[in-house]
This record gives C-alpha cells, sequence and structure tokens, in this order.
C-alpha cells in the first residue's frame, strides 16, 4: 500500500533554533549592562493561565534574561492593575510588559491592553503596534501570527500569490494573520472564514494553505483539504476529559502536503516569538543607553 506521508512542520525544533539565536543575542545584551526583563501581571488563579505565564518565565530564565512574575488577586480592581501597569512603563529597566488574559469580569482588557506602553507591548497587540502592521510599517509584531509566518518559512512553504484560508477573525490570531500575510512582500491572496459565513467547502477545497484558528475541536477534516495543502493548527479546545484537541483532525494527514503536528508546535512560536520581541525592546534600551553615555 503507497501510504502518504505529509511533512511535518516542526514548531518544536523551529522554535529550539530561534531560542538559540536569541540566547546569544541575549547574552550579548548582558555583557553591555542590558539584560532584557520581562513583567508579566496574571489576575486570579485560573490554572491554564498560571501555567502559560510559567513557561514563559522558565524560558526567560534559560535565555538568560530577568523576568518578574506578579500576580494579583481576583478581586484587585481596574484602577489598581492600570497603576501597576503605569508602574511597569515608567521602569526604565523594564523592557516588556505583559497582561495574561482572560481578565475577571469587571476589568476591561482594551482599557488594560491600552495602558501598556506600545514600546513595551511585548505582545505586539496594543492598537499602536496592530495599527502599524495595518497600515504596512510593522514593528513589534502579534506573536502567533508572526511565529506562524516564521514556522511557513523555515519550510520554505510558498506564500506570494498563493491561496491561503484562514479561520477565525479573532485578534489574537486570525485577523493580524490576514494582516501579516497579505502584505507587500509576503503577498498571499488571503480568504479570512469566521463563524458567520461558515465553512465554504470550495474556498477550503481550492486553498494552498489552510490555517485555523477557530478553536473548534477537529474542524478542519481530510475531505476539506486540497490534496497537497499546507495545513496549520492553532485553535485549541478541551473535550470532556479535559484533554487538549486540535482545530484539525488526524485524517487531515492523510491528503496534506505540510501539517502541523496535533500538539506543540504553534505553541512554541508564539513563546519564541514574545521572546524575540523581549530582545527586540531591550536592544534598542540598551542603543539608547549607549547614545546618551557617548
Ligand atoms: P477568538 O475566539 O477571538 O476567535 C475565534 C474565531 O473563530 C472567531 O472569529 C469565530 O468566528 C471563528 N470560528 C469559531 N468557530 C467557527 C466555525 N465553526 N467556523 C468558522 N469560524 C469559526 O480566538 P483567538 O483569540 O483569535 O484564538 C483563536 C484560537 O487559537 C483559540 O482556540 C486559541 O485558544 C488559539 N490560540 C492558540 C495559540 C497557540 O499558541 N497555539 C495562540 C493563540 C491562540
Amino acid at each position: 500500500m503507497n501510504r502518504h506521508t505529509a511533512t511535518l512542520l516542526d514548531g518544536d525544533a523551529c522554535a529550539d533554533q530561534l531560542f538559540l539565536e536569541l540566547g546569544k543575542r541575549a547574552a550579548a545584551l548582558v555583557a553591555r549592562g542590558s539584560t532584557p526583563k520581562l513583567v508579566t501581571l496574571l489576575v486570579g488563579d485560573d490554572p491554564a493561565s498560571s501555567a502559560y505565564i510559567g513557561r514563559k518565565h522558565e524560558t526567560c530564565a534559560r535565555l538568560g534574561m530577568a523576568s518578574e512574575d506578579i500576580r494579583l488577586p481576583a478581586d484587585v480592581t481596574q484602577n489598581e492593575l492600570l497603576e501597576i501597569i503605569a508602574i511597569q512603563n515608567a521602569d526604565p529597566m523594564v523592557d516588556g510588559v505583559l497582561v495574561q488574559l482572560p481578565l475577571p469580569d469587571g476589568i476591561d482588557a482594551g482599557v488594560v491592553g491600552r495602558a501598556i506602553d506600545p514600546a513595551k507591548d511585548v505582545d505586539g497587540l496594543h492598537p499602536v503596534n496592530m495599527g502599524k502592521l495595518l497600515i504596512g510599517t510593522p514593528d513589534l509584531l502579534p506573536c502567533t501570527p508572526s511565529g506562524i509566518l516564521h514556522l511557513l518559512r523555515a519550510y520554505d512553504v510558498p506564500l506570494a500569490g498563493r491561496r491561503v484560508a484562514i479561520i477565525g477573525r479573532g485578534m489574537l490570531v486570525g485577523r493580524p494573520l490576514a494582516m501579516l500575510l497579505s502584505m507587500r512582500g509576503i503577498d498571499a491572496q488571503i480568504t479570512l472564514l469566521h463563524r458567520r459565513c461558515g465553512m465554504h467547502a470550495a474556498v477550503l477545497r481550492t486553498a494552498d494553505a489552510i490555517i485555523s484558528a477557530a478553536g473548534q475541536p477537529d474542524l478542519i477534516t481530510a475531505a476539506m483539504v486540497q490534496p497537497g495543502a499546507t495545513v496549520v493548527g492553532v485553535g485549541i479546545s478541551y473535550d470532556n476529559d479535559g484533554q487538549m484537541v486540535s482545530d484539525i483532525a488526524t485524517d487531515a494527514a492523510q491528503v496534506a502536503g505540510a501539517i502541523t503536528p496535533r500538539h506543540g508546535s504553534v505553541g512554541a512560536m508564539t513563546r519564541a516569538k514574545l521572546m524575540e520581541n523581549l530582545v527586540t525592546i531591550a536592544s534598542r534600551r540598551a542603543d539608547a543607553t549607549w547614545r546618551k553615555a557617548r
């Protein structure tokens, strides 16, 4: 029997490569007296959020960078949170400020996100940084879209003029990813699908690449994929046993030309891009310090 084997888009290996480079850049900054520093703020004790935050701090430590994990009770007020962000914004030794989402009811995530200094926005989600992406002059990029682009490039997946179907128009992934992949120089032909327009079989079956960021279990099946297409699973959901489920059904690998594994991959790339933004911000601080000292 002739079994089809799709190329595995191994984001974990790709992220490790990026971590190696970032570790070197971080070491050079430490030597210049500008150790990159990330500050995270977590409100409440959601175990998933706590695990995500923990990984970010572990990665900082592994790359020789400083980090501070600020934990706040679930009943912290929005004003108290804004005051803490203002302190981090004003601290010249802090490069990146990140507020872990979701936030409890009663705290407006939009107001909190906009309170972060755009120059310290390691997540790349501040309206100033999203706006720069929209007008084609990107600066600090949103981490998941940037990680997906890096992964596709690492495996030489062609994008220019190719049909890319993105499922989900969320602000974290789908929408900024559509902006990024359609930028001049990347030049993909994007179709952005979402819940209100449903899954267009005709769009999916003719797509050269499908990127699913919907958070719906096994949404993309083999029947929807053009043979040889690239398939990237971003969305995460949980089954009744609390097990993580991908947007991509296992049978999709039987027809895809290249595909991400069901777990990890995009998550590792997201973390790597967060660290890349942190190193970029810290490099700017080091350069500014050097210019002042001259
Ligand atoms: P979101 O909830 O803001 O957006 C989800 C989008 O999917 C919406 O636009 C919705 O219309 C669309 N959608 C949902 N069901 C659909 C369906 N059946 N058909 C078509 N469209 C459908 O989500 P987000 O914050 O943008 O994140 C997207 C997903 O990616 C989530 O599952 C999130 O957990 C995951 N995520 C993963 C990583 C990672 O590192 N792997 C990082 C960020 C987000």
